[in-house]
């Protein structure tokens, strides 16, 4: 079993550019394996995703050798005219004729009520009777009962894309469990995304990976992450954001289901790695262009998360945020106007971390 997707999102780079040779390499990689799934968004690093779509996989593979799915960034379009205007701008990026799977990007309640508005479903519908769009979607960022609504009345989407891993199984916040309970009385296949947590399930405290260990001792946190969505029944894609060969090679790697006892397991390691998490940011970066004072908040909870594991450590983490000041905002620069946490999936008290970070970090002697 392996339903591994390869999320464009965050991609190979260096420096401040896109890595494209890198990105060729682990594209082919990838294909070679046996992935077929590729996915990417209007909205994704500015529009360089899909570009990169077009040079590094539609230019250099044959269309029938990979899926393709894209999002429309719907909460921006203002018209059904725009959808199409949108449309049109990913098709030649992408550099192909239709998508496999075409979603409306980032349902909530508001960017709800504007799909309806704008009539975004009929335009998926459309789409899909024009052969534009093989199946159709939605990334999903709310509460499962607004899930629920909206599932009733388009039962005619094919998709749920959703943020599913097991940290977040449980969640008040993300209800990850209960959105995906959702889609399954809806009889509608899941797609998963951040399986990995943004790369935190990657990196987790010692007490955890020796609880992870009773289940495969050989295998990294986040093979058993990803292989955690894997296991759900209804899934049927679960994304994981590549940006290196080991990373292909290690979530290409043939794996088996993990029982309801493994499963449970799992959530064993889940009280010991938030108690070592402060801020619990995927460093998804979906607040910074909403910052009018250009804070680098996933950068700051990043520096904050390792003082929060060392404090004594601060010696070195102080100057590091010292550097980012020079450039950005700095946390006490915000002014609460909320802007982030309106567009943060993980629903995060930012500006009430960014109080704590500003204690933390620019202390006046
Ligand atoms: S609340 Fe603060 S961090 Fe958030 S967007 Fe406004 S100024 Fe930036
Ligand atoms: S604060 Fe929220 S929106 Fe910003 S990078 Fe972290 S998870 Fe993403």
């Amino acid at each position: 079993m392996n339903k591994l997707g390869f999320g464009y999102l965050r991609l190979p780079k260096n420096g401040d550019e896109l890595d494209y040779d890198t990105l060729n390499l682990i594209t082919d990689a990838y294909i070679e394996k046996g992935g077929r799934y590729f996915d990417t968004a209007f909205s994704y690093l500015g529009g360089k995703s899909e570009e990169s779509i077009g040079r590094c996989l539609s230019s250099r593979h044959p269309r029938d050798s990979y899926m393709l799915a894209t999002k429309l960034a719907g909460y921006d379009v203002k018209s059904y005219e725009g959808c199409w205007r949108q449309f049109e701008t990913q098709r030649t990026r992408c550099g192909v004729e239709y998508f496999d799977v075409y979603m409306l990007h980032w349902l909530n309640k508001k960017n709800y009520d504007l799909a309806e508005k704008y009539n975004e479903f009929a335009f998926l519908q459309e789409l899909k009777e024009k052969g534009l769009a093989k199946k159709t979607g939605f990334s999903y960022h709310d509460t499962a009962d607004l899930l629920d609504e909206i599932l009733t009345k388009h039962p005619e989407v094919d998709y749920v894309l959703l943020q599913i891993n097991y940290l977040d199984w449980e969640s008040d916040a993300i209800q990850s469990r209960l959105c995906y309970e959702t889609c399954v009385k809806h009889g509608k296949k899941v797609i998963v995304m951040e399986p990995v947590k943004g790369g935190r399930l990657a990196d987790i405290p010692q007490e955890a990976r020796d609880i992870l260990a009773e289940i495969d001792a050989d295998a990294s946190p986040a093979q058993l992450a990803i292989r955690f969505a894997q296991s759900l029944e209804n899934v049927e894609i679960v994304l994981s954001g590549m940006n290196s060969m080991q990373q292909i090679e290690e979530n290409l790697a043939d794996v088996q289901p993990l029982t309801a006892e493994e499963m449970a397991v799992m959530q064993k390691a889940v009280a010991v790695i938030k108690g070592a998490t402060a801020v619990d940011c995927t460093a998804c970066g979906y607040c910074l262009k909403h910052c009018p004072k250009n804070i680098a908040i996933p950068e700051y909870f990043k520096l904050y998360n390792e003082y929060m594991r060392n404090p004594a450590d601060d010696w070195k983490i102080t100057p590091v945020y010292d550097n980012f000041t020079l450039k950005s905002g700095k946390a006490s620069d915000c002014i609460s106007c909320r802007r982030c946490e309106n567009n943060c999936p993980q629903k995060l008290p930012i500006t009430q971390h960014l109080k704590s970070i500003a204690q933390a970090f620019e202390k006046t002697e």
